[in-house]
C-alpha cells in the first residue's frame, strides 16, 4: 500500500530498537560488525517501526474526516485491499487481502479511507481475527449503516516457513453484523467479491 510521506523517524527510538536488534544478531551467532550487517540493526529498526506505524493512527478518525450525504441504501463494497501485518505471536509477516461491504444509512465514505483504516488496523503486532473485528467495528462505529462485513484472506509466514511448513495454506476470518446476518445479503456480498479484477 502507498504511503507517499517520507517516514520522519524518532532517532532515540531507533537507536535503542538497533541496539538490542545488533544483541539479536550476536545472540544468533552472527557478527554484528561484518560488512552486510554494519547498518542492519537501523534498518530493520525503521523496518519496525513503519510496520508498526498503525498504533499512531486513530480509524475513526480517518472515516469522520471524509463523510457524505448519500440517500440510497444499496450495499457499497471495497474488494481486494492488500495489506501487511505481523503476526504477534511470531513476529513474522502475515499479508493478504481485505473486502469491506457495508450498507449505507444516510452516509457514505470516502472509498480510500477504508482501505487507510485497514493500514491502521494491520500495522500493527496483530492476529488475524482481531484485525478482521476490529476493522467491521470502526466501520459500523463511524458510518451510519444498517450492516457491516468484513472478510479477510491472508498467509502467514508462521505457517509456511516454520512448523508444519503448509505452503499453500491461507487463513479466512470473516466478521459482519446487521443487515449482513441475512444469509441473502452475504450471498450477494460474496457474489460481488467474486468479480473478475477490471
Ligand atoms: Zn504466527
Amino acid at each position: 500500500m502507498s504511503n507517499n510521506k517520507v517516514p520522519q523517524y524518532d532517532n532515540d527510538q531507533v537507536e535503542k530498537l538497533a541496539s538490542h536488534i545488533k544483541a539479536i544478531i550476536e545472540l544468533l551467532g552472527e557478527d554484528p560488525n561484518r560488512e552486510g550487517l554494519i547498518k542492519t540493526p537501523q534498518r530493520a529498526a525503521k523496518a519496525l517501526i513503519d510496520n508498526t506505524s498503525g498504533y499512531a493512527t486513530d480509524g475513526g478518525q480517518l472515516i469522520k474526516q471524509a463523510l457524505f450525504t448519500h440517500s440510497g441504501d444499496q450495499m457499497v463494497i471495497v474488494k481486494d485491499i492488500e495489506f501487511y501485518s505481523l503476526c504477534e505471536h511470531h513476529i513474522l509477516p502475515f499479508f493478504g487481502t481485505i473486502s469491506i461491504g457495508y450498507i449505507p444509512d444516510g452516509e457514505i465514505v470516502g472509498l480510500s479511507k477504508l482501505a487507510r483504516v485497514v493500514e491502521s488496523q494491520a500495522r500493527r503486532l496483530q492476529v488475524q481475527e482481531r484485525l478482521t473485528g476490529d476493522i467491521c467495528d470502526i466501520v459500523n462505529n463511524n458510518i451510519k449503516n444498517k450492516g457491516v462485513i468484513v472478510v479477510c484472506e491472508a498467509a502467514h509466514m508462521c505457517m509456511k516457513m516454520r512448523g508444519i511448513e503448509k505452503q499453500e495454506t491461507t487463513t479466512v476470518t470473516i466478521e459482519y453484523c446487521g443487515g449482513f446476518k441475512d444469509i441473502a445479503m452475504q450471498q450477494q456480498f460474496f457474489n460481488l467479491i467474486k468479480l473478475k479484477k477490471q
